[in-house]
Parts: C-alpha cells; structure tokens; sequence
C-alpha cells in the first residue's frame, strides 16, 4: 500500500515501465512477457477443448493480453478460465463466457454493437478486435473513471464509452445491429429491444436467481421476436440507475 501515490488523481504513468503502475484504483501489470504470451495460448486452446472453435475468437483471446485489465496481484492466475473481481463488488467475466457470448452474436466487421456492462473492459476489446464498432456503457463511476486512464484501450479506437444505466441504452446512437449484456437481466429490457435493427440480436444472461440462462432475441418485423435459449451461466445483476 505505500507505493501508492496518496492523490488519486494522479495519471496513469507510460506503458514503458515495467513494473505495475497505479491506474485510478488498480495496480495494473504493463509487460506482456513471453511466459504471459504462452499461458494465453494455453487459454484459447482450452477454450476449443471446450467447443469454441471460432477462430477469429480464438485469436483475438489469444492477442488481448488479460492480465492488463486486473490488478498486478492477478498476474499468476489471470490466464486460468475464471472470472475475477475487478473492484466495487464487480467482476471480470470468465474467457469462457466472454467467448461464448461473443460466438451467439456472430460478431461481422463493423457491426454496430452496444454492450451494456463495460467492467473491466475486456469483452468489449474481444468485439473490437474482430472489428465491431462498440459503444459500452457503465453504471458504476468508479470503473467508468478507471477506463479512462488504461492506456491500453488507445489500441481499440473503435470503442465508445458511456457512463449511464443500460436500462436506457444509447437511443441518441440506435439502432444497432447486435447488443450484448454482460449482467444478469431479470427480463428482457424493453428500450433495449425497440433500440435494435429489425433483424438484430440480443445475447443476455436472462433471469432474477444466481443462474441465469443465456438467451438469444432476434427482433423481427412488426414486434415479433425470436427466443433461442442456450447454457446456463451465472453472471452479477444488472442493476437499475446509476452509481
Ligand atoms: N463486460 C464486463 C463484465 C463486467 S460484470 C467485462 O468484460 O469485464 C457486469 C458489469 O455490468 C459491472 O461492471 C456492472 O457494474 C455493470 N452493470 C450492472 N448493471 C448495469 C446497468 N444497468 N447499466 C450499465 N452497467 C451495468
């Protein structure tokens, strides 16, 4: 704790250095070593073992280096298959989960994609680097103001970031083409559905309990829908308003 700097304020420093830098509220890791690089394989075979075998997703599991987006105090275990707390009661979700939302939107380039649920940033670099164009939104200040200061995210100037409650969406920039939520919805949320293209996808954890199921909605002409349900999983609740 004492090398942290006491102002909080103070900017996250250049990704020259080596050793971790405080960013906001988190020690972040800056050096992507081989023995990082060799464990990310390790993961995105794992994943395939699993049944995703996309390999644009695969891929870009196996460049985003998910180390820098926890604490330094992750390093040695930020390659195994779990989720992760990532501060405010929040988490990092499991590659896994990340992989198997990103594979039900079948993300194109340049699809327009709202995410609601920004956290660590991590899902939303996944659909950048396969080329989406993704506006993310946070409802928690905090981890909003901590994205600011990953020096990181300069990579993907394809990401948007929004601090606000999900529950709303983003009607200044509907319509999109797919959203995804990445927290536990108790129900479809209603602005969300009228927020997509006819012929878009939603991809959400669906349910009010600890295990949610994971559920496809494609909107179709004069409000009908399509449901296609999938696994279950088990994600933190999206919660109304903002914090
Ligand atoms: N996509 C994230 C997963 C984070 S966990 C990642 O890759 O790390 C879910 C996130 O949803 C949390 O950060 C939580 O604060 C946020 N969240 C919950 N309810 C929300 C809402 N109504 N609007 C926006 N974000 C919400």
């Amino acid at each position: 704790m004492s090398e942290e700097p006491k102002d909080t304020n103070v900017k996250c420093l250049l990704k020259k250095f080596s050793k971790p830098v405080y960013c906001g509220q988190i020690m972040r890791p800056t050096e992507d070593t081989y023995r990082h690089k060799g464990l990310r394989k390790k993961l995105a075979d794992g994943i395939r073992k699993k049944g995703i075998t996309d390999e644009r997703i695969l891929e870009a599991i196996n460049k985003i280096p998910r180390h820098f987006f926890l604490d330094s105090a992750f390093d040695d275990v930020a390659y195994e298959d779990r989720a992760f707390p990532i501060g405010e009661g929040q988490t990092i979700s499991q590659p896994y989960t990340v992989a198997y939302q990103t594979l039900l939107l079948q993300v194109k380039p340049f699809d327009k994609i709202l995410e609601i649920g920004t956290g660590s940033v991590y899902q939303a670099c996944v659909l950048a680097e396969l080329g989406a164009q993704v506006y993310t939104i946070e409802r928690q200040k905090k981890l909003f103001d901590t994205t600011r200061e990953f020096s990181f995210l300069k990579k993907y100037p394809n990401i948007k970031f929004f601090y606000g409650d999900g529950y709303e969406g983003l009607p200044t920039y509907a319509p999109f083409d797919k959203i995804l939520i990445t927290a536990a919805a108790p129900e479809i949320p209603p602005k969300l559905l009228e927020q997509l293209k006819v012929g878009g996808m939603m991809v959400l954890p669906l349910g009010a309990g600890e295990v949610q199921q994971m559920k496809r909605v494609t909107r179709l002409e004069r409000g009908a829908v399509k449901e296609e349900v999938f696994d279950n999983f088990s994600f933190v609740p999206m919660i109304e308003g903002k914090k």
